[in-house]
């Protein structure tokens, strides 16, 4: 991107492509103001447990809604967070938030559920998020055992660093739960190398299952392979009945889908499910 030049210095790019990229530049620029402007805010979607049909925990979800470009999907924004480096700060607020949340329903309520935070693989790289961790938990003087870090398979490219980082995070007592499992290009070797406790099973094979059988045979063999590595599985996009009988009667551990709530705010969640 060259400054103080025309749009007419664009010519190779299609209108389209155009577009896209002056969102990019704009979602970029706005988003280092995003978290002093206190545009971001966490959702929470409950996580089910399929044998007692009760809550076990939640997921937090991040929002982000600008005043020039509305509210702006995750799916979107990450990644251009994780290209600029300011996923570093967006996910330290994400981690305080979570953290401290939960430890404000702990105090309130009866229920012992956990907390389940995204975090970016730029994240776990940066040489300060142990200390980070350990600072939010301490401070709000939370049982560790009850927050779950979700990682994904890009982790795989760096694996030996990886492995050291992602025992020492153990160390800590919190759980590791490899998310959208089943999408990435990393090979099943990880399984034995990381110490994790669960598997999520991505919701593009959960959404689309009544549409091919293949799907159905996706989902019992990631369940089978977490129960040979003696993980948990938890299947995320249940969004009806048909999902949710499917998914009891293989052995699915736990669930998630707008079968059973959306993401809300905390407000809402709290009214809702504590
Ligand atoms: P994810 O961690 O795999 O989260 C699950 C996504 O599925 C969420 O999308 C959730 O709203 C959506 N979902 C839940 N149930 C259903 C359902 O029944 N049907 C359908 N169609 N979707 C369902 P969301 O909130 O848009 O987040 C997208 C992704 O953005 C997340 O995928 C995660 O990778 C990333 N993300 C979200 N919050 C954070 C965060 O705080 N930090 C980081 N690093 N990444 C985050
Ligand atoms: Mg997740
Ligand atoms: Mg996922
Ligand atoms: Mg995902």
């Amino acid at each position: 991107y060259v400054k103080g030049r025309g749009k007419n210095d664009f010519q190779l790019f299609t209108p389209q492509m155009q577009q896209e990229f002056e969102r990019k530049v704009m979602i970029e620029k706005q988003l280092q103001t995003a978290l002093v402007n206190e545009e971001i805010e966490l959702f929470y979607q409950p996580i089910m447990d399929l044998k007692t049909n009760e809550i076990v925990g939640m997921e937090s979800l991040i929002r982000w809604n600008n005043k020039v470009l509305g509210q702006v999907p995750p799916d979107e924004f990450i990644s251009i967070a994780e290209e600029t480096g300011v996923i570093i700060p967006i996910g330290h607020w994400v981690l305080n938030t979570a953290i401290e949340q939960h430890a404000r329903w702990q105090k309130t309520t009866n229920q012992p559920i956990y907390v389940s935070i995204n975090v970016s693989v730029r994240q776990l790289l940066d040489p300060t998020f142990l200390e980070k961790l350990k600072n939010a938990i301490e401070n709000n003087l939370l049982d560790p055992s009850q927050i779950v870090l979700e990682i994904t398979e890009s982790i795989a490219m760096y694996a030996e660093s990886m492995s050291e980082k992602l025992a020492e995070l153990k160390k800590l007592g919190i759980s590791l739960s490899m998310d959208d499992f089943g999408t990435g290009y990393s090979s099943l070797s990880y399984l034995t190398k990381y110490p994790l406790d669960s598997l999520k099973i991505d919701k593009s094979f959960v959404i689309n299952m009544h549409r091919n059988d293949e799907n159905k045979a996706i989902i019992q063999t990631i369940t089978a392979i977490a129960k040979e590595f003696d993980l948990k599985v938890i299947a995320e996009g249940v969004e009806g009945q048909e999902a949710h009988h499917f998914l009891k009667e293989i052995g699915c551990d736990y669930a998630q889908g707008y079968h059973f709530s959306p993401p809300v705010p905390a407000s809402e969640f709290q009214e809702r499910w504590l």
